[in-house]
């Protein structure tokens, strides 16, 4: 592979273009085709038996992880399918011999919603069907929550349970899953092959599609694309106790596409005042040279500002700055995990570098306890059929003052502030696992958006706009107040006028004394929403996972019982099944 050419200092740019020109002719010269013919020598051995990749996922990271794993296992030779876990259950297992699981943990430790019915179906007698299966589990996950990678392990060790033979160790995967994912496949192919060759005395196979390419990777998550900011507008009004933005970055140039219902990840960069307040409490110049995630060395300070999560204390950096501090020692070796947490509320890895006595410590040994600094995703709030070579967000922005100090969101305040006409915003598509439209245009469709959970249907409603669906539309939506808070207001309104949005329930829930939620408006319109369910509508919610998408569930159960006529428990037989029929979609976070 030749070498990619190197913009220097020198050259005209300022620092964040030089660094996107690098990181794009990078990307360029390390996406030349490798193994093309399937008969480089750095090949595994070859597998014999067809393997099944099943993967549990909530926003589609797994999905295109699952995907990976089968196109690589294809370029081993085996002949893999990837199974969606919702479909996992009508698998004639006694006949499958090779598992991979890809399992993603939302929430606190919950399954994701298209692995539920698995992971029930792994409790009963018919999952013995399972007992003879080699097999091996990603998790994905984020340390941050306590629950880390719940949903993975679980089901790995249910597998065990069940008499399967793990081949390869469980992988647990943080946020920034390149670097271990890679090696779990490695591991896990590596494994399934050598026992292959060990079972059986059959011929070596090619895959049944015949030697596989590796796709040539265009912009992806690992080389984003640097997108020019269009419009930055904010949509909350004076009054109003947020700061919400409308984004508009534009895709000329690149390759990316989108469907409603995928996600933007935005690659961002920290707040420069931040790394400047680090490197001083570190007694640092910032050229001082460190190692970064994936390899290579780089100054301190670009360390901090591009490669290195600089706010939240990881797990590691908590145990180490547990050494010079007795509170937090003490919290950690105690089994008081809310009193934990409750110290933590709010504080960053400032505050506790700023603790007494001083934190010594070397520039290598500081970036050693860091997290990488992982992309964020944002539910695409615009359709590529009316907005061409464009993609839109709905941001909400992040500044808070805690401990005595203002606080800002990484991504929300990058894209809020420091994207200039010089600095692109990096960005790759995340496709959605299972948040579409219904295929049939007819289908009425019943959205509940509060917050910047509107955002999927803007586009939802744009893109059947622009596609000229004739099935009706109807949003919920809330908000704090109606005269600063009523995001796309003079979108929706219009919509509403013109038939397009057959019906739009609002919830503003500080413009009375008593809270008014989208949950209280469902209820209210309890005979309604039956009907349209009764009629094949899709329901679709985004938002708040931890409590706004539980109390929306609450509330649909109640409808089906009392306007349904239904037992509490014939109701959640009816809402598994909207669920299997993928009529009950969530994108939550
Ligand atoms: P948001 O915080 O979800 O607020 C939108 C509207 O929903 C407000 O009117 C809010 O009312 C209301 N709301 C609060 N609790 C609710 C509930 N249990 N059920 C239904 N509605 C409820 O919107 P956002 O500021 O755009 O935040 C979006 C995202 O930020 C969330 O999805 C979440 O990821 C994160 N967030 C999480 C929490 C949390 O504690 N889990 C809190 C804030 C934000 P009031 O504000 O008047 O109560």
């Amino acid at each position: 592979m030749s070498k990619a050419p190197v913009i220097p200092d020198s050259a005209p740019f300022d620092t964040a273009q030089r660094i996107w020109l690098n990181g794009f002719l990078a990307g360029l010269f390390a996406h030349e085709p490798a193994n093309v013919d399937g008969s480089a020598g750095s090949q595994d051995p070859v597998g014999t038996a067809p393997l099944s990749v099943v993967f549990g996922s909530q926003t589609g990271t797994a999905e295109t992880l699952a995907r990976r794993v089968a196109a690589e296992a294809d370029r081993r030779g085996f002949r893999s399918r990837v199974i969606d876990a919702g479909a996992a259950t009508k698998v004639d297992w006694a006949a499958e011999t090779q598992l991979l699981v890809v399992m993603s943990t939302y929430g606190d430790g919950d399954m994701p919603d298209n692995a539920r019915t698995f992971w029930d179906w792994l409790q009963t007698d018919a999952a013995k069907a399972m007992a003879h299966l080699r097999f091996s589990v990603l998790a994905l996950g984020d340390s941050n929550y306590e629950q880390f990678c719940a949903a993975g392990k679980k089901v790995d060790e249910r597998l065990e349970a069940l008499g399967a033979a793990r081949l390869h160790p469980r992988t647990d995967c943080d946020v920034d899953y390149e670097a271990a994912a890679k090696s779990w496949i490695d591991g896990a192919l590596g494994a399934l092959g050598t026992a292959n060759s060990q079972n059986t005395t059959e011929p070596k196979l090619q895959s049944s599609a015949g030697p596989s390419r590796i796709p040539v990777e265009g912009y992806s998550r690992a080389n984003p694309f640097p997108a020019r900011m269009l419009v930055n507008r904010r949509l909350t009004g004076e009054g109003s106790g947020k700061e919400v933005r409308h984004i508009e970055l534009s895709l000329e140039g690149s390759d990316l596409e989108y469907v409603v219902g995928d996600a933007l990840g935005v690659r961002p960069t920290n707040c420069p005042t931040l790394v400047g307040e680090l490197l001083t409490l570190l007694r640092c110049d910032g050229e001082e040279a460190v190692p970064i995630p994936g390899g290579g060395e780089v100054s301190l300070r670009k360390a901090l500002g591009e490669c290195y999560d600089i706010s939240k204390p990881s797990p590691a950096f908590l145990k180490a700055a547990a050494e010079l501090s007795p509170a937090l020692r003490a919290l950690l070796e105690s089994d008081h995990k809310e009193e934990l947490n409750s110290w933590l509320y709010g504080r960053e890895i400032i505050d506790l570098l700023m603790q007494e006595p001083p934190w010594t410590v070397a520039p290598e040994a500081f970036v050693a306890v860091l997290k990488p600094l992982a992309p964020r995703l944002y539910s695409i709030s615009s359709s590529p059929k009316a907005h061409p070579g464009q993609v839109h967000l709905t941001v909400g922005i992040v500044r808070n003052e805690i401990h005595g100090r203002s606080r800002k969101g990484v991504c929300s305040t990058f894209l809020a502030d420091r994207v200039l006409d010089s600095v692109p915003v990096p960005v790759f598509v995340q496709k959605s696992h299972g948040f579409r439209l219904p295929d049939n245009p007819d289908t009425p469709i019943i959205m509940v958006g509060p917050g910047t959970g509107v955002a999927p249907f803007r586009a939802f409603l744009h893109e059947r706009r622009a596609t000229a669906a004739q099935g009706r539309n109807w949003l919920f939506f809330g908000e704090q107040r109606a005269a600063a808070d009523f995001f796309y207001r003079e979108e929706l309104e219009p919509m509403l006028m013109s038939g397009h949005l057959t019906k739009l329930s609002t919830a503003f829930s500080r413009d009375q004394a008593d809270k008014i939620y989208v949950q209280h408006r469902m209820l209210e319109e309890a005979p309604t929403l039956w009907a349209w369910l009764q009629e094949g509508a899709h329901f679709y919610v985004c938002g708040d996972a931890q409590r706004m998408a539980k109390d929306v569930e609450a509330a649909l159960l109640r409808v089906i019982e009392t306007a349904g006529g239904r037992s509490p428990e014939d109701s959640l037989a009816y809402l598994n099944q909207m669920r299997t029929e993928k009529r009950y979609q969530r994108d939550v976070y």
